[in-house]
């Protein structure tokens, strides 16, 4: 799949999978060095077609595509820029993510899957407008060096080196705040330490999978 096939791809399955309502998240690739292909603002992912992706600078001027560029686009820009390892972000507003988000609590490390992929806790950024540069600016100081954050009562933002990598961050953080929530009613929560994390995410990184040149 090249990266339009791959972005219609990622938000018709966030949509089936719940990550979103309607038309509310949105997806971006660094599709070369300096330029990024985002999603359209406010249109629904089932008919989303490669033209109404927008290719942007970094300035946020439109290089190519007739829509106009997701409203987040400052948040992706400033990512790319702060987070030289990412090329693909997703942004998503999940149920269970979103309550934490809404309680401005952290998701921990409960799980081993979300705690290989996102490398932690996943922290929440200060509030802001939903759009703007502080928002922006919050999120890439929440994100630090890890694969997720939550937004301030708003959803969540998935980074990695591919559209794949940043859309399991955000499933994996809604299934683990799910699980945090369902731990609150079982009665105990039990986290992992940092040094089991640390020791999954390298696992994760180095032999986990099918690994290039293996075999
Ligand atoms: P867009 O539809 O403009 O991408 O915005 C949705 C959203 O999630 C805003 O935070
Ligand atoms: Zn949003």
């Amino acid at each position: 799949m090249n990266f339009k096939q791959e972005m219609l791809y990622f938000g018709k399955k966030m949509v089936q999978e719940k990550l979103v309502a309607s038309t509310w998240g949105n997806i971006s690739c660094l599709v070369e060095p300096g330029k990024i292909l985002i999603t359209p603002s406010g249109m629904e992912y089932d008919f989303l077609e490669e033209d109404d992706l927008v290719l942007v600078d970094f300035s946020g001027r439109v290089l190519e595509g007739r829509r106009k560029p997701s409203s987040e686009l400052l948040m992706h820009i400033e990512i790319y820029k702060n987070r030289k390892d990412v090329t693909a972000i997703v942004h998503t507003h999940s149920l269970y993510a979103s309550a934490y988000a809404a309680s401005r609590q952290p998701v921990p490390p409960l799980i081993e899957d979300m705690a290989m992929v996102v490398g932690g806790w996943a922290e929440v950024s200060e509030y802001a407008l939903p759009g703007s540069q502080e928002l922006a600016r919050n999120v890439v100081k929440a994100l630090g060096l890890k694969g997720a954050a939550l937004i301030a009562n708003h959803g969540v933002v998935g980074v990695g080196g591919d559209l794949s990598e940043a859309y399991k961050a955000c499933l994996l953080v809604e299934k683990t705040a799910h699980i945090g929530l369902a731990t609150k009613i079982l009665g105990t929560t039990y986290i992992l330490s940092d040094q089991e994390v640390e020791l999954m995410r390298k696992t994760y990184l180095t032999a986990y999978g099918q690994k290039k040149g293996r075999g």
